[in-house]
């Protein structure tokens, strides 16, 4: 067994990649979070599976290649408030 490929993401703030990157899937709300963490802050996004429906075939496609590690996510794009996704 060898290790699952983690996304790779790299930090908007810092434009290096994140100190640590975590992804956690609910089996129940059949969702998936992506943790990024970087200069002492956080960053989240989930995506339900019932989400990547609504998606174009240019959006899944990308949301794959970030999920595999063949391309770079970006975390820290918009600073946000308390705000939630
Ligand atoms: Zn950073």
């Amino acid at each position: 067994m060898s290790a699952p490929t983690l996304p790779r993401v790299r930090c908007a703030v810092c434009g290096k990649p994140v100190d640590g990157v975590e992804l956690r899937y609910d089996p129940r709300e059949r969702s998936r979070t992506l943790i990024a963490r970087c200069h002492g802050d956080v960053d989240r996004m989930t995506v339900h599976d019932n989400d990547l429906q609504n998606w174009t075939a240019e959006e899944r496609r990308q949301f794959e290649a970030i999920d595999h590690g063949k391309i770079e996510g970006l975390a820290f794009t918009t600073k946000r408030l308390g705000g939630e996704w």
